[in-house]
């Protein structure tokens, strides 16, 4: 073949090529299979090798060339400027005022902020030409060849002046977790995954990590020019750019908030890594009047979301022996503010976490926030000298006794007389969503267990008075309290007993969920896996858990003594399903609060009511428990309702 028909030849593969990749990598959503594509690419390569042409945009190039021997400085055409930040909506609303006193009135259009490594690309004749790092802003890296191999960043546009977008290079939650599965030396998290791969010498290893390019601005277009953000997004768009599917225009502050709002629930379930939201002015020539300062545009303001993953150190690990006698893995940590508290606690979950992660006793970890009050340890950030590995204890912390391995998890098998796992049962059982037993404690239930010999859930029932008047601070009135409460729990709702059992991850919704369907305790206790899961929210895991406590044999002898003792099921449907305080209202959690967060928001949940992750104008109540943070300060600046958590309990209650 001539060199021009080669040409051709390609031209026309390159651009099914790319048309297909668009499908798959930016649409999601690809027009033929594996095996077709396969087949035009491959006639692509043959086609380069025979020839020995190898055209500049060619997808072939995407698989990464030659290791570089170093990276090459390059000075910004257009300066790259950092962005103002505000964490709550008063700075917001106050940016917004002045900005709509400075434009007489403006739009604004809200973007996602990615979190991800900030790069500036060049298209020259409608041609990837480079890409550069953000580096000081002035001046970056010429990373050209490690952002070839990013399958979202198109390597020919139709729009042929010069053209220098902005966007930020990413690893998706889905790409991290691929890595991770065969990784030798594993990811900490999706965002150190971009940095790594893009300051990476050998660009194949970037082109391993799928990386993904979102972009969001245009820094030059010869030739062209925009009135709006709107205007850019769709032009950027229509180049083929991935650009998040987040775009709202906005003409107010409580729109704005919204949009805020909305992506704040749903920021976790998203796949990409986003940190906050930027909101810019949309009118461009407006952008020019209000200009910049020396850091940052005017004209634009990102709206921080609470950090939901700090680093801090890891001081050392606490075994903690619950309920059911697992013993968990508790890491003490140096205080760190995380999403609006101060952490000092996270979990481990168990041995073989621990071994994943890598973490160590004295080093640095990162620390992620999950729904659970105590927060969740996702792996090492960085080792010392004196750090050292975290010690498995072979005798139950609380008891002495040899621990039991199933699977990954330790339990301590002495049921009745291990201190700790009877303290935590019973405080469990008495607890006010559970038999709400009054004037109940963890130290009441400790002072029973020390001094009464309160071993079962059913010796409680066998207190006189007398017994209690032994214990420090029970004085007459109290102990006559505690007694009658314990006689009155007697007769009890299906779903309360059942809650009260402390069965693994059977929550006071599920437990509602399970007496709602099955009727009667003996059916949930002869219902086999398959009729449990058919229960909507009920998952496998929680349908074994329930399995395999009432085929526990100690299990099934405290229920016969509670029963024994006088226990009594009021065989009425489920109880009320809404409460006239909770229902149609909107609570926050913040602090820690005595059980996990989650817990109570399935209660507010189950009573009609919503929860919400931030607190605005709509809020109706902020409970806070203690070392509750920002969203307390909030709350008290927008005038909402804060109450704690004995007033919630005493609110539902009435
Ligand atoms: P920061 O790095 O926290 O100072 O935030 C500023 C950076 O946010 C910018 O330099 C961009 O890299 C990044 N960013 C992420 N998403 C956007 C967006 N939608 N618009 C502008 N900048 C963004
Ligand atoms: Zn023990």
């Amino acid at each position: 073949m001539e060199r021009e028909k080669i040409i051709a030849k390609m031209q026309s593969l390159i651009s099914e090529i790319d048309k297909h990749n668009y499908n798959y990598y930016v649409l999601d959503n690809p027009t033929i299979s594996d095996a077709e594509y396969d087949k035009i690419y491959y006639s692509l390569v043959d086609l380069e090798k025979e020839s020995g042409i190898t055209l500049p945009y060619s997808p072939t190039l995407r698989v990464g060339g030659e290791v570089l021997a170093g990276f090459e400085k390059r000075k910004h055409e257009v300066n790259l400027y950092s962005l103002n930040k505000v964490r709550d909506y008063d700075d917001l609303n106050a940016w917004v005022a002045d900005m709509n006193k400075l434009t007489g009135g403006t739009e604004f259009a809200v973007e996602y902020k990615f979190d991800g490594l900030s790069l500036v690309i060049e298209y020259q004749n409608g041609l990837f030409k480079s890409a550069t790092t953000r580096g000081n802003g002035t001046v970056g890296e010429d990373v050209t060849s490690q952002v070839k191999t990013i399958r979202t960043v198109p390597l020919s546009i139709p729009f042929k002046g010069r053209l220098i977008v902005q966007g930020e290079g990413m690893m998706t939650n889905k790409s991290f977790a691929e890595y991770n599965k065969t990784a030798e030396e594993k990811l900490k998290n999706p965002r150190n995954g971009v940095a790594g791969a893009i300051r990476n010498l050998d660009p194949k290893e970037t082109a391993k990590r799928k990386l993904d390019f979102f972009c969001y601005q245009v820094l030059l277009s010869e030739g062209k020019e925009f009135k709006t953000q709107k205007e850019i997004h769709d032009f950027i768009k229509a180049q083929g750019f991935l650009t998040g599917d987040y775009f709202h225009i906005c003409t107010n502050a409580q729109q704005i908030i919204d949009c805020i709002e909305e992506v704040d629930k749903i920021k976790n379930d998203i796949d990409t890594m986003i940190d906050g939201m930027v909101i810019k002015i949309n009118n461009v020539s407006s952008r020019e009047d209000i200009g910049w300062t020396a850091k940052f545009p005017r004209w634009a303001m990102a709206f921080k979301f609470a950090a939901q993953e700090v680093s801090t150190i890891l001081e050392n690990v606490l075994w903690q022996v619950g309920r059911t006698g697992r013993v968990t893995p508790i890491a003490n940590l140096q205080p760190v503010e995380l999403a609006g508290a101060t952490v000092t606690r996270a979990t481990l979950n168990n041995i073989d976490d621990i071994k994943r992660k890598g973490v160590l006793e004295n080093s640095r970890v990162f620390v992620r926030r999950s729904n659970e009050v105590i927060p969740e340890i996702m792996g090492l950030a960085e080792r010392f000298e004196n750090s050292k590995e975290i010690k498995v204890p072979l005798v139950c912390p609380s008891c002495g006794q040899p621990l039991v391995l199933k699977g990954p998890l330790l339990y301590c098998e002495n049921h009745f007389g291990c201190r700790e796992q009877v303290v935590d049962r019973i405080s469990h059982f008495a607890s006010r969503n559970a038999m709400n037993i009054e004037g109940f404690s963890e130290k009441t239930a400790g002072a029973l267990y020390d001094n009464l010999g309160v071993r079962h859930l059913s010796d409680l029932y066998k207190l006189s008075k007398e017994d209690l008047l032994t214990l420090e601070k029970f004085k007459d009135k109290k102990a006559n309290n505690t007694i009658n409460s314990l006689e009155g729990s007697k007769q009890t709702e299906l779903y309360k007993f059942l809650y009260s059992l402390g069965i693994p991850e059977v929550g006071i919704k599920t437990a509602k969920d399970l007496a709602k369907r099955f009727k009667t305790l003996q059916n949930i206790m002869s219902a086999s896996e398959e009729e449990l899961v058919d229960v909507e929210d009920i998952g496998e895991i929680i349908a074994k858990n329930i399995k395999t406590f009432f085929e526990d044999k100690y299990n099934l002898d405290e229920v016969q003594k509670l029963f024994d003792c006088g226990i009594v099921i009021e065989q009425v449907a489920a109880a009320t399903e809404t409460n006239a305080f909770v229902e149609g209202k909107t609570f926050v959690l913040t602090g820690t609060l005595s059980k996990p967060r989650k817990e109570i928001e399935d209660l507010i949940e189950s009573l009609g009511g919503k929860t919400s992750g931030s607190v605005s104008k709509k809020t109706d109540y902020v409970l806070a428990g203690q070392e509750a943070g920002s969203k307390l300060d909030k709350a008290k600046s927008l005038g909402v309702k804060v109450i704690n958590e004995s007033e919630f309990f005493s609110l539902i209650n009435d």
